[in-house]
């Protein structure tokens, strides 16, 4: 895309304005000029006047002392001659008269401006115009003087300063004028000549350089802008010829190199920027956000487990993003359902925007059944389940799902209103970049966990099993001899549990084996570790708890399961427990011997008759001689 040059109004506007200042400097230069030739020319002129005044007087002097004087008509004809004036004319002043009569008969001839200086004694400069031109006429006094040579007063009847006379002298300025026009002539010549090359070269080099400069500001400014498709229009040769191709070039460059950057980046994001957005602070945001997401997954991949994953995830999608209202579900391991993670925002709360089926249904949820996402800010009927616009309130919603294995293992849900619905619909696609990242490791925790818990578990009662007791002595025993705590152990043994078999069958006494668990679970607290031990064996470590506090909480066991009626197909039914009570490091300080000092009350308990809770002593393992 070109842009627009300086316009011909532009051009036009700019040679008027040059010429109007090159018109005023002709003139400045011809006023001034005509000005101080005039001056020059008059004050020469006076110059000359008084020295041609003083020729005239010495020449007189000398005639009147040489008796000559008669012949002074002659003499002022030659000095005005020689000295190229238009006239030489003298007159007498009174006491002159008085003394020696008129004269001769042009020496009587006297007009005003001869009456003025004749009476003041001060030379008149008055310059005219006449027939041949202008004319400048000096009227200068002789003044008697004494003791000059020769002395005035000596032949003259005056007094010192008297007026003898006066000497009227014509300088025709006619030809200084004449030099005068020639030289200011030459003068403008020259500037003007000037003014014409300086318009000449502002024509040929500002204008273009201007043209230039108008075009770069554009450009840089698109540029700036995000839009680096502005082509300099290049003039033909000078410096502007290399600076709008050198700016084009750049601009090129720019484009090109950014072109790849914005591509590479939306690869990397699986997403289209759209075009009239600033291509360079879209792909800043961008980059930005690749990095933070980087950072997010260096993270999570040091996470321990999936719950500080999905807390972390929660930060990012509140803090980063400052969405408040979203939910994160998980679809379970082998079933077909889903749990919500993350309510509103918060860890664990209940399910509440979408239909309760997809929580025990999970391919209801459309994000999850589709792998796509699920946008309700455009459609906001597209997903049934979604129960948030029931009551036409215009709530929106985005589903994301997450893909682990091929499904999708999560499903992300924002929720939003009308008015920031959008705002969020265009945060999305930066979201995703997060959802990617968060995806395999999720996955990768989530499978570590799966093969762990199977494999220290036990599937039916959900305790943990032998495996994971071998596994966690160390620990355990590290953590109390730590702390300088005690653990309470407990074994049990179901009584006559063969019976049970052999008379309701092995369904029933597995039922048995879960309702068991389960009053542990529910008696016992949350920190307490609780192992299947054996086929109908139970083991459970009460931390922080001794040797007595165990009896204590095992009786309370005792209790429950005995009260605990057990629902069968052919009635209820009820079972009783014997528990042996240890003390580990009271009684032992071999964690392994602790558990068999267990064992071993409980065997007691099962020969007292049963149904009872014994405390490990000493007595009892000499008893047993073992
Ligand atoms: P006692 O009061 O002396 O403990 O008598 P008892 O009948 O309970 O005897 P014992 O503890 O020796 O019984 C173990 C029986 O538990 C053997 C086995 O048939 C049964 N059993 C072990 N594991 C399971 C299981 O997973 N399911 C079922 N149904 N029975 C099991
Ligand atoms: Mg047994
Ligand atoms: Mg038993």
């Amino acid at each position: 895309m070109a842009i627009a040059k300086l316009t011909s109004g532009d051009k036009a506007r700019t040679t008027p304005v040059f010429i109007g200042i090159a018109v005023a400097l002709l003139a400045a230069i011809v006023a001034t000029s005509l000005y101080s030739f005039r001056e020059f020319s008059l004050r020469g002129a006076m110059e000359r006047a008084r020295m041609a005044a003083e020729i005239v007087r010495v020449s007189l002097t000398e005639s009147m002392v040489n008796g000559t004087i008669d012949k002074r008509e002659q003499l002022l004809t030659r000095v005005a001659h020689g000295a190229g004036l238009a006239e030489v004319r003298v007159v007498r002043g009174p006491k002159v008269i008085q003394q020696f009569g008129k004269g001769m008969a042009n020496e009587g001839e006297r007009d005003e401006i001869d009456d003025v200086v004749l009476k003041s004694g001060v030379a008149e400069y008055v310059s005219t115009t006449g027939s041949g031109g202008p004319v400048l006429r000096a009227t200068i006094p002789y003044i008697a003087e004494h003791g000059s040579q020769p002395d005035c007063v000596l032949c003259h009847q005056v007094k010192p300063g008297d007026v003898l006379g006066a000497v009227t002298i014509r300088i025709s300025l006619a030809e200084t004028r004449k030099l005068a026009l020639f030289w200011v002539v030459v003068l403008v010549s020259i500037a003007g000549f000037f003014a014409i090359a300086a318009l000449y070269l502002m024509r040929r080099q500002f204008l273009p350089m201007a043209e230039v400069a108008l075009n770069v500001e554009t450009a840089v400014g698109r540029a700036a802008g995000g839009d680096f498709s502005v082509r300099l229009p290049v003039p033909e040769h000078g410096v502007a010829h290399d600076i709008a191709k050198g700016v084009n070039r750049l601009m090129h460059t720019l484009a090109v190199d950014i072109n790849i950057i914005n591509a590479k980046v939306e690869q990397l994001m699986e997403y289209d920027l759209p075009r009239s957005r600033n291509m360079l602070l879209s792909t800043l945001e961008m980059v930005e956000g690749l990095v933070d997401a980087g950072r997010f997954k260096q993270a999570i991949e040091e996470d321990e487990t999936k719950q500080q994953i999905y807390v972390r995830l929660a930060r990012v999608i509140r803090e980063v993003f400052d969405i408040d209202q979203f939910s994160i579900y998980e679809v379970a391991n082998s079933k077909n359902h889903m749990r919500a993670v993350v309510v509103d925002g918060m860890m664990e709360g209940e399910a509440h925007w979408c239909d309760q089926e997809i929580l025990v249904r999970a391919s209801a949820c459309r994000a999850r059944r589709t792998g796509h996402a699920v946008d309700g800010v455009v459609e906001p009927l597209v997903c049934p389940m979604f129960k948030g616009n029931a009551d036409g309130s215009g709530t929106r919603y985005m589903c994301l799902p997450m893909q682990q294995s091929g499904n999708a293992g999560c499903v992300v849900q924002l929720v939003a209103n009308e008015e920031t619905a959008q705002l969020i619909r265009a945060l999305v696609p930066f979201l995703r970049v997060y959802l990617r990242e968060t995806a395999p490791v999720l996955e990768a925790k989530r499978l570590m966990e799966s093969l762990r818990e199977s494999s220290l578990q036990d599937a039916m009662t959900g305790l943990y099993n032998r495996r994971f007791v071998e596994a966690y002595v160390e620990t355990l025993q590290a953590t109390v001899t730590r702390k300088g705590t005690h653990v309470a152990i407990m074994m049990f043994d179901i009584d006559h549990f063969k019976k049970v078999n052999d008379t309701y069958g092995h369904d029933a006494g597995d039922k048995v084996l879960v309702t068991v668990a389960g009053v542990l679970k529910e008696t016992l607290r949350k920190s307490d570790i609780l192992v299947r031990y054996g086929g109908e064996e139970f083991l459970a470590f009460l931390m922080d708890t001794t040797g007595d506090g165990g009896v204590t909480a095992a009786e309370k066991v005792r209790l429950a399961v005995e009260n605990r009626k057990i629902p069968l197909p052919t009635g209820v039914l009820q079972k009783t427990i014997s528990i042996g009570v240890a003390d580990f490091p009271g009684d032992s300080t071999d964690f392994w011997e602790a558990v068999k000092f267990a064992d071993t009350a409980l065997y007691t308990a099962k020969e007292r008759g049963r149904n009872r809770v014994v405390r490990f002593t000493s007595d009892l393992w000499k008893a047993d001689d073992k």
